[in-house]
């Protein structure tokens, strides 16, 4: 079959799916990312076809929308939108993160929770797919008000969710502050002591390296596709977006491993550091934003440099870019403004930051492309082994999980080898990913009949 023929039953496949779903682009986006992989693959494989696989993946198998009053600081009433979406739990239970970002919606949290799908099949671990979050933005409010929220958000979720049921985690607004909130609530609502969340803290039946690892698996990743052209991260000029978790260990662990990381980002612009932003830099952006939780351009007035207001890194000479913020943060120019700076690895640990025409800009020019779904996918990875420890009621050393970590990425490295190279040796890890993902889900759903 050509591939103007997939070309035009992808098309129509999307017209359902949009027909079905107005208006959630983002959604939209992801399922067309992964369809238009998928598509020439089930057509060499047609029970996939025939028990409408793709049909039944993109539905989500069940969506809660809640109401969450809080009271403010003043004594006002507030009330924000909550949303649990549990995907697909042919693999395992629904496993995913919460995000707090005023501009959450129902789109964005379907198009996270279809990532995530393929995303924790390719960690190889007994995981679903889910997805949550809320309009509530924590930038600005006190402590007491993010645990107030927290608190009324958990006081409906926790019906819905349990440690063999559904088990979120943390992702954009969500880190350990909010996570010990909801855990503090849920623990009171069902008295019980388990592994229901992850992100948990260590003396609460969290996991070393948890924090670090979707920040330390990106680069795990990209070392590892500088490997397949006999190069690695040392010496590397790289590039990264944002300024939060997955921005900091990223930093931490390019760093460690001899690159030089010149950038970081916010949502108000970046700072460029010639110099490198070294450990001790790096220690006090830590306490920045997870301390004082101030912005980034004030890195300027401690350490020099520059800051550029409103703008993004990716006019920056590197040979690696690390998005790390925010889905589709690098459009179809700042793909070709990378590249022609001679920039060619790409690895994601944000979910979807390059829109669909990047993508493509990277898969002709033929850079080591890391779609996040694999590349960033050492955070869930990690979240499955905090489960693990939390179901033996044991503790792993930070030595044994960040050695399962690496293990784990040079494994994903393979499956979207194995999926992804093409005739001419090139290896291209965004269908290698769509592919290696699927089939495992879509395998466990045959075998589970019509559900
Ligand atoms: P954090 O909230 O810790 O940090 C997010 C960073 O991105 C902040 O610097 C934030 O800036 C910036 N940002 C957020 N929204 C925008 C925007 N619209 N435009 C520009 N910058 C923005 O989140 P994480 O580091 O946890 O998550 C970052 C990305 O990684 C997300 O795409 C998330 O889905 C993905 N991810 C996270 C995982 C995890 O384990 N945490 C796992 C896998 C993927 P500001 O402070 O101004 O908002």
């Amino acid at each position: 079959m050509t591939s103007h023929v997939f070309k035009q039953q992808v098309k129509e496949f999307m017209a359902k799916v949009i027909a079905r779903n107005p208006g959630e682009v983002e959604f939209h986006q992801a399922v067309e990312e992964v369809v238009s992989s998928l598509v020439p693959y089930i057509e060499e494989h047609p029970k996939y076809k025939e028990a409408k696989i793709l049909e039944r993946v993109v539905e989500p198998e069940r969506v809660i929308l809640f109401r969450v009053p809080w009271v403010d600081d003043k004594g006002e009433i507030q009330v924000n939108k909550g949303y649990r979406i549990e995907m697909n739990s042919a693999i395992g239970p629904y496993k995913g993160g919460l995000r707090f970002h005023p501009t959450v919606n129902l789109g964005i949290l379907k198009f996270l929770a279809f990532e995530q799908v393929f995303k924790n099949s390719l960690t190889t671990l007994p995981m679903g797919g889910g997805k949550g979050g809320s309009d509530f933005d924590p930038k600005g409010k006190s402590d007491m008000e993010v645990m107030r929220f927290c608190q009324s958000f958990m006081t409906e979720l926790f019906r819905h969710i349990g440690p063999d049921t559904d088990v979120p985690a943390g992702d954009i607004g969500v880190g350990g502050r909010e996570i010990g909130f909801l855990f503090g609530q849920y623990k009171r609502l069902r008295n019980e002591f388990t592994g229901v969340l992850t992100g948990k803290g260590i003396e609460w039946g969290g996991s070393l390296i948890r924090p670090e690892a979707t920040g330390y698996g990106q680069v795990y990743f990209a070392e590892e596709m500088l490997k397949t052209r006999g190069d690695s991260m040392k010496g590397k000029t790289c590039a990264v977006s944002g300024s939060g978790n997955v921005a900091q260990f990223c930093t931490e662990k390019a760093t460690g491993m001899g690159a030089k990381v010149v950038t970081l980002s916010d949502s108000n612009g970046f700072i460029y550091d010639p110099a490198g932003i070294d450990k001790e830099k790096l220690e006090w952006i830590k306490w920045l934003k997870n301390v004082k939780r101030g912005r980034i351009s004030e890195y300027t007035g401690k350490f020099g440099g520059e800051y550029l207001e409103g703008k993004r890194p990716w006019g920056i000479k590197c040979d690696v870019a690390l998005p790390s913020a925010t889905q589709n943060e690098v459009n179809e120019e700042d793909a070709k403004t990378l590249i022609s700076n001679g920039c060619f690895v790409v690895s994601e640990g944000a979910n979807m930051p390059s829109t669909p025409a990047a993508i493509d800009v990277y898969l002709s020019s033929k850079i080591l492309y890391g779609p996040g779904k694999a590349a960033n996918a050492g955070g869930v990875a990690t979240s499955g082994l905090e489960m693990s420890q939390n179901s033996l009621r044991y503790s792993w050393s930070r030595e044994e999980v960040d050695s399962k970590l690496h293990n784990i990425m040079k494994n994903i490295h393979a499956v979207c080898v194995k999926f992804g190279k093409e005739e001419d040796g090139f290896i291209n890890y965004f269908k290698g990913a769509n592919i290696g993902g699927f089939v495992k889900v879509a395998e466990a759903m045959l075998a589970q009949g019509v559900v």
